[in-house]
């Protein structure tokens, strides 16, 4: 019997296990699969409600690590981590995206000589200011398997000189949980909850630091998401991090009246009101994913992307954080200047089948 350990830390890790963990299902005589939980979110609303809508099992081990500073964060995990692995000895770790947990738990493997599959390998924004940008490159360049979800990673990981026999272009996971879970997210009762029309309304996220932590930054963006609510309804479920610093900067109270500002909500109703909005707004990584496949206008309010696929051939449009332009840009898109995205290559709803049966076939 073969072990592979999945980490996982954050919301978006969450929902791109889910469909590996079932996927591995086919193959529990030869393979069993350990999920260990880091902890980076943890609340009932960033983490436990994954678990259950997801339907995926309990954590095998759950490391408690909370929030800090990155070097805490990643040094906990890794403290915690090596201990697991040293007990344990799995014959492989998967990683997905590119957050702490996701280099914290590959530097630990590395150095122990356990092989690590980076699942969402090869993106890049291009912006070292990005945390993520610094997990998603080294990660990559201490992983033995990159399975990579649009053609842009490929790329990447050519010109940074990366072996080829190690990358496999496997899909998009996050698209497998949209396209498992479709049968629920249409039977979703949120609309009807929030009292809203399909197709008449906007959704927006935001938790980048570029965009929420710095109080000028945050209080144009609270402008922009007002002036975008005189013409639609604006549904604004707020990621913790967001939350915390409208509170810090007192800007909580300054949202008008035709937004309804909700906690995070569970992926069902979340996607649910994805699909059937108008326009989501956001700078969200999956959510730009997220829209390109279902077809739903999306302004990502970054001056980057590490998935060009979705501007390029999808239905996002990279606007920038100019929150002028975003304003604008709104009012064109809800005045009908809308783009016709097609879905990329192999973002089927197969892509954990393909990247279980590599390792499969490998160990
Ligand atoms: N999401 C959710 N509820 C919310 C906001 C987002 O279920 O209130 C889902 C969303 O559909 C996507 C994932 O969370 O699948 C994206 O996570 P996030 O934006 O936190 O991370 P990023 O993709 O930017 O790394």
């Amino acid at each position: 019997m073969k072990k592979v350990i999945s980490v996982v830390g954050a919301r978006p890790n969450f929902i791109k296990i889910a469909p590996i963990h079932k996927a591995f299902q086919k193959y529990s005589d030869d393979i069993q699969h350990l999920i260990c939980h880091t902890g980076q979110h943890f609340d009932n609303k960033m983490s436990k409600v994954f678990f259950d809508e997801l339907q995926m099992p309990k954590p095998d081990y759950y490391l408690g690590i909370g929030g800090g500073s990155h070097a805490q964060q990643t040094a906990r995990i890794m403290v915690e981590f090596e201990k697991i692995l040293l007990d344990e000895k799995p014959d492989l770790i998967i990683v997905p995206g590119d957050v702490n947990s996701t280099i914290a738990a590959s530097l630990v493997a590395a150095k122990l000589h356990i092989p690590i599959a980076h699942v969402e390998s090869g993106l890049r924004s291009f912006d070292r200011k990005m945390p993520e940008e610094i997990n998603r490159v080294l990660t990559d360049h201490i992983s033995d398997y990159l399975f990579v979800t649009e053609k842009s990673g490929l790329d990447n990981l050519q010109i940074e000189g990366i072996d080829s026999s190690k990358v496999y272009f496997t899909g998009n996971v996050m698209i497998d949980s949209l396209v498992n879970f479709l049968p629920h997210i249409n039977k979703s009762e949120i609309l009807k909850e929030l009292g809203l029309t399909k197709g008449t309304y906007v959704l927006a996220t935001f938790h980048r630091p570029s965009n929420v932590d710095e109080q000028v930054s945050l209080s144009k963006l609270i402008d922009a998401v007002n002036r975008i609510s005189t013409s639609r309804k604006v549904v604004f479920p707020i990621h913790p991090r967001t939350m915390n610093n409208l509170k810090k900067y007192r800007l909580s109270d300054k949202l008008n009246d035709n937004i309804i500002v909700l906690e995070p909500i569970g992926y069902i109703d979340f996607l649910s009101l994805t699909k059937n909005a108008e326009l989501v707004v956001t700078d969200s990584g999956g959510i730009q994913e997220e829209t390109t496949f279902l077809g739903v206008q999306c302004i990502t309010v970054r001056d980057n992307t590490e998935r060009p696929s979705t501007s390029e051939i999808g239905t996002n449009h990279m606007i920038g954080t100019d929150f002028d332009k975003v304003v604008e840009a709104s009012k064109e898109i809800l005045s009908g200047k809308i783009k016709k995205g097609k879905v990329p290559e192999l973002w089927d709803g197969k892509a954990s089948d393909r990247i279980t049966e590599i390792i499969y076939k490998s160990l």
